[in-house]
């Protein structure tokens, strides 16, 4: 019995796990005027998990946070702008050197799109075998989008040991990456590349920096309150 049970899981399994032959759809959600939610997808696991990504769309130009999950999104995306914000793409800014934030930087350098990190990001990203982003800043560094200001900071490691975090303003959005969980995560998900001794002091320097966001968009999940507190639990600070 258990044999017969383990095979029936074990095809299901594999009936999931190929399943999977169209390729995934992005979404896109409006949070507010000229500010978008976009989700690329990917298998992880066995499951199919979502990414947070950021549409800014101010002035003459666009500017996202962060690439899709993989090269075939990442032109849904660039179609999706096209035909709905009618903009070019002024700059996309990589959060850190995961196939969640950069998997799709060869098709934004293949149409001249300005790609942005820090210097650790870049340092990361060559060493996995993806392109290095071309605009290179050290801690800190700020973009300009018609009225919005989007300010791209290094809080120190956590998920990754060179994970970025991205205020918006005037939206006061704090984009915290996979450097932040949602409030409904039940764990901290991938940390084979964490540094779980720096992550909470990491979350203070970006508490320090942006002390009073109005919205905390985390990596993964929805973007209900309480992001930041459930991530310094999932610590272990309480
Ligand atoms: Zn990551």
């Amino acid at each position: 019995m258990r044999i017969l049970l383990a095979t029936l899981l074990l095809t299901l399994f594999t009936i999931n796990g190929y399943a999977q032959n169209e390729p995934y759809q992005i979404d896109v959600t409006k949070l507010d005027s000229g500010l978008y939610l976009y989700h690329s997808y990917a298998e992880y696991k066995g499951n199919k998990v979502s990414a947070n990504g950021i549409v800014i769309e101010a002035g003459d130009s666009v500017v996202v946070i962060d690439s899709p999950w993989d090269n075939e999104q990442t032109i849904q995306l660039l179609d999706w702008v096209e035909a709905e914000i009618v903009k070019p793409v002024a700059a996309v800014v990589i959060t850190h050197a995961h196939n969640d934030r950069i998997g799709g930087i060869s098709v934004l350098h293949e149409r001249n799109i300005k790609t942005v990190s820090s210097q650790l990001t870049k340092v990361y990203a060559l060493k996995r075998g993806f392109e290095a982003p071309k605009k290179i800043f050290e801690k800190e560094t700020t973009l300009n989008v018609g009225e919005v200001t989007v300010n791209v900071f290094y809080p120190g490691a956590g998920h990754t040991v060179d994970n970025t975090v991205v205020y918006i303003s005037p939206y006061e959005v704090l984009y915290g990456g996979c450097f932040i969980k949602s409030s409904g995560a039940k764990d901290l998900g991938n940390i084979e590349d964490a540094d779980l001794d720096s992550w909470g002091g990491s979350i203070k320097n970006m508490q320090r920096r942006f002390p009073a966001p109005k919205m905390v968009i985390p990596g993964h999940g929805n973007y209900t309150p309480g992001a930041i507190e459930n991530t310094l639990k999932l610590l272990g600070y309480q």
